[in-house]
């Protein structure tokens, strides 16, 4: 295995306290409640699955809990935080996390709702171009909603659906391999939707250039991102995808089944598109004439079909707050000097031992490392829970780490490792 540069590292375990010490972002993580496992505060590098309660979470949801209480319906209008307006309050913060216009987001459903609610507009297969470019190994729920899109309008996976894979091998998909399949075959191409970060293997993709490239064929293109938001920083604006969706559990640190994101680029605002309609894609204006036809608003708001649960916005708009107090950009700097740290403490404590399939180039990935070692298997991931160490496992030898910067440390990377390497059976430990 590569080691990472280790100028800036040392496997000590005063070095880490030390790089702890001078974290500039040290102080986030009492922001979090950290869970106990054995009576003490758990080593959590679970964040790429669910992200952990921020403590703000809480009052969130009482304050609407108590608004309900004592305002009931008055409280559409009442209410410190509207229930009638309320989504519009997230607009800002969730469009400075991925680097889109307010006008272009919204929080709203599930993250899968709202693959299918954006492909419902934007894959709109003809005779010529109505394949879907998605990566080998999507994420199952992706997988599942394309293949279903394609047979809604009666066409074939087998001949619909075109998997892109990593050369023999390699585990990451070479950017020059998927600009190449677009070249060639992007004139049957009506979509192209891929993880921005693929949730296995860790990848980072090179969302700009994909996204041009793909345009520059005539194909549109969505990204989830579900690994990528709150993980990276992002430009969708500015990258120009005709859309994309995420999740807000995850890296958002939004609570279980939070309510997700969809963005919709500004140049669709506005275009008589086909979607599915409901009452919250009206223009606010005119929402309660309650009248026959559907006017979207110029928004991505026209993708909205329901009024919105308050009570499960509440932890969104919390999380929000934060990464808007803290900012993308300190938050990835430590995230790549934090997986850089482990990946260097992977060389040096477990050596041939384990393979990292997620690149070792910190441009192409985010916060996860996806470790492979003979050996591994869902005992030893047991076995690290055992230790206080959270992480999971994904068949056939592979566990997944995520270090997240806002709450986690240098001496929780130190502490898996020396975990990993003791479970492992490796010497010296
Ligand atoms: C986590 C994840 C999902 C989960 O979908 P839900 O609709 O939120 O259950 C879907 N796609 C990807 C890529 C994910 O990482």
């Amino acid at each position: 295995m590569p080691h990472a540069p280790a100028a800036n590292y040392d496997m000590t375990e005063s070095w880490a306290r030390d790089a702890d010490q001078s974290d500039p972002l040290r102080a986030w993580r009492d922001r979090f409640h950290i869970p106990k496992i054995n009576g003490r505060d758990c080593v959590y590098m679970c964040g790429n699955s669910l992200g952990l309660q921020p403590k703000s979470a809480r009052a969130a949801i009482e304050e609407e809990l108590d608004d309900w209480r004592d305002l009931g319906v008055d409280a559409h209008l009442d209410a410190a935080h509207p229930w009638l307006p309320y989504h519009e309050e997230l607009r800002e913060g969730a469009a400075r996390l991925v680097g889109a216009l307010p006008s272009e987001v919204v929080m709203m459903n599930s993250l899968t709702v709202n693959l299918h609610l954006l492909m419902v507009s934007f894959y709109r297969p003809t005779p010529k171009r109505f394949k879907v470019l998605i990566e080998d190994d999507a994420f199952p729920s992706d997988s599942y909603a394309v293949v279903s899109q394609i047979k809604h309008h009666g066409l074939d996976p087998a001949t619909s659906l075109i998997r892109v894979k990593a050369r023999p091998g390699e585990h990451a998909i070479r950017t020059e391999d998927l600009t190449a399949l677009l070249e060639r075959e992007g004139e049957q191409i009506a979509m192209v939707l891929i993880g921005g970060v693929n949730y296995l293997v860790g990848q980072l993709f090179h969302m700009e250039q994909i996204t041009a490239c793909a345009r520059a064929q005539g194909c549109c293109v969505g990204w989830d991102l579900a690994h990528a938001a709150g993980n990276v920083p992002l430009h969708l604006h500015d990258w120009g995808p005709d859309f994309a969706a995420w999740c807000s559990y995850k890296y958002v640190n939004s609570g279980p089944g939070a309510v997700a994101g969809a963005f919709v680029h500004e140049r669709h605002a506005g275009a008589d598109l086909p979607r599915f309609a409901g009452w919250w894609g009206t223009d606010p204006k005119t929402r309660f004439k309650m009248g026959k036809e559907f006017e979207p608003v110029t928004s991505a708001d026209a993708w909205q079909l329901s009024n919105p649960p308050i009570l499960a916005l509440a932890p969104v708009r919390a999380s929000l707050e934060i990464f808007d107090e803290v900012g993308m950009d300190s938050i990835r700097a430590k995230s790549v000097r934090l997986t850089g740290y482990l990946e260097f403490l992977l060389g040096e404590r477990l050596g041939e031992r384990v393979r990292i399939l997620t690149p070792t180039d910190p441009e192409q990935r985010g916060a996860q490392l996806s470790i492979s070692a003979a050996g591994m298997s869902r005992d030893v991931q047991r076995a690290l829970h055992d230790d206080g160490v959270v992480c999971d496992f994904r068949e056939p030898d592979v566990i997944r780490v995520a270090p997240t910067a806002l709450y986690n440390t240098f001496h929780d990377v130190w502490v898996l490792c020396q975990s990993l390497a003791a479970r492992l059976g490796v010497a010296g430990t």
